[in-house]
């Protein structure tokens, strides 16, 4: 029996992990689960499946859900904030942790869970993409094992030798090629972009995720974080590591070896499959996704990602090229920019024009311990709030 604590379990990750979890009571019981503002959805899901501790963002939202879970006369410890998320990454009554917090606030939770040797699900790319080398050097001196849950990571993973060692050229690897659907404006003229709306950038023509993500994969900043993150993940440098926008979403990524073969992994686009692979790794379980039907889907298709429709992509590659702050000041910056367009203060251009201008801005600097992170991270949020205002 595996213990499973779900950091972001309100979420789109956390939902399809409960889903996946559901199809499986004899192999995992659910230790933690947390959430940040829906607590009515937390409250629901404590119901099902009775985790030991609920964990939300305040005070009031504790109380809140204390009261929901007395009516339902379960007895789930309720903590709240920062401390608490880490406490649930790191007990020693869990084994897993899926960490599905969206963006820089599930960092210091993710960590705690490196730290304290778990293993780790991986679907919130910002903490590795903004810690990097910190994040790996965790991993390691724990003896934590990573497992990537993003679609393409976990393609990448899955057509990459066993014995693979975060040394791609010694196993033959020529390029990571991680696919990109391409977002709801592929094909939109760049002239009109100004204009969409976050109604229009939210609606993702293949997948159904959070809202932070969707517009990251409609200015494609979410293949950026991806470029970083399949870096660390991999230990990949940026030349070996492409983009090909695949707009049916069918294949989650490929990798390109020496002798001329490409290894790719298909499927349909739902995320219970990257999920599934890694709660059960080194073992396949039912996900509950429908199989693939290629004859149905008929051809599929593959081109190179235009820069100038997409700059937020060769932002992405500049930060990795750069080192140091740069991708912690690229991903704060992103975040920031992204609440903007999605609160209605910035259009949608305005996205790649504030990160550009912020790390132009902030000169790289060594990033050695948590304290420096946070500080970069803090700067770069500041300087696009300046930049806005
Ligand atoms: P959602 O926005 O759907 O969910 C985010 C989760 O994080 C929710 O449970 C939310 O709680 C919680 N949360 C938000 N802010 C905070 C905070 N400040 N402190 C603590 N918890 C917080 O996001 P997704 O599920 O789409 O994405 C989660 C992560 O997974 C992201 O990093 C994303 O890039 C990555 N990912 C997502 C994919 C997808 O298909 N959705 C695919 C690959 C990667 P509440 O809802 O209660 O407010």
């Amino acid at each position: 029996m595996q213990n499973i604590t779900i950091l972001g379990s309100t979420g789109s990750i956390g939902v399809s992990t409960l889903d996946v979890l559901a199809l499986h009571p004899d192999r995992y019981a659910v230790y933690a689960l947390t959430a940040h503002t829906r607590i009515q959805q937390l409250a629901q899901q404590c119901a099902q499946f009775k985790p030991q501790v609920a964990v939300v963002g305040n005070a009031d939202s504790a109380k809140e859900l204390s009261r929901l879970l007395l009516a339902k006369g379960l007895t789930t410890e309720v903590t709240y904030g920062e401390q608490a998320l880490c406490d649930v990454a790191s007990a020693s009554g869990c084994d897993t942790v899926m960490a599905a917090i969206v963006g820089a606030a599930g960092l210091a939770s993710s960590l705690a869970a490196a730290h304290a040797g778990k293993k780790i699900l991986l679907a919130n790319k910002e903490a590795l993409v903004m810690s990097g080398q910190l994040f790996i050097d965790a991993v390691r001196s724990s003896g934590a094992t990573l497992l990537p849950i993003d679609s393409e990571h976990n393609a990448v993973f899955q057509c990459l030798p066993e014995s693979y060692q975060r040394d791609p050229a010694a196993m033959g690897v020529v390029k990571i090629l991680l696919t990109a659907s391409g977002g709801p404006f592929l094909h939109r003229s760049v002239e009109t972009l100004d204009t969409v709306t976050p109604a229009e950038a939210v609606a993702h023509p293949t997948w159904v995720m959070g809202r932070k993500i969707s517009v990251d994969s409609a200015t494609m900043m979410n293949k950026g974080l991806e470029v970083i993150e399949a870096h660390w993940l991999f230990g990949a440098p940026a030349s070996q590591i492409d983009v090909v926008i695949h707009p049916q979403s069918v294949i989650h990524s490929m990798v390109s070896y020496i002798d001329g073969s490409v290894l790719a992994q298909l499927g349909n686009p739902d995320m219970r499959t990257p999920i599934a692979y890694a709660l059960a790794y080194p073992e396949r379980i039912a996900s509950g996704v429908v199989p693939l039907d290629l004859t149905a889907i008929g051809q599929l298709q593959f081109t190179k990602p235009d820069l100038n429709r997409f700059p937020c992509l060769k932002l992405a590659y500049d930060a990795l090229l750069a080192g140091g702050s740069a991708a912690t000041v690229l991903n704060a910056a992103n975040e920031v920019a992204v609440e903007a367009f999605l609160n209605g203060k910035v259009g949608f251009r305005m996205i790649d024009q504030l990160i550009a201008r912020t790390m132009d801005k902030l000169p790289v600097s060594d990033v050695t311990d948590i304290n420096s992170l946070l500080e970069q991270d803090q700067l770069a949020r500041s300087a696009v709030r300046a930049f806005i205002s």
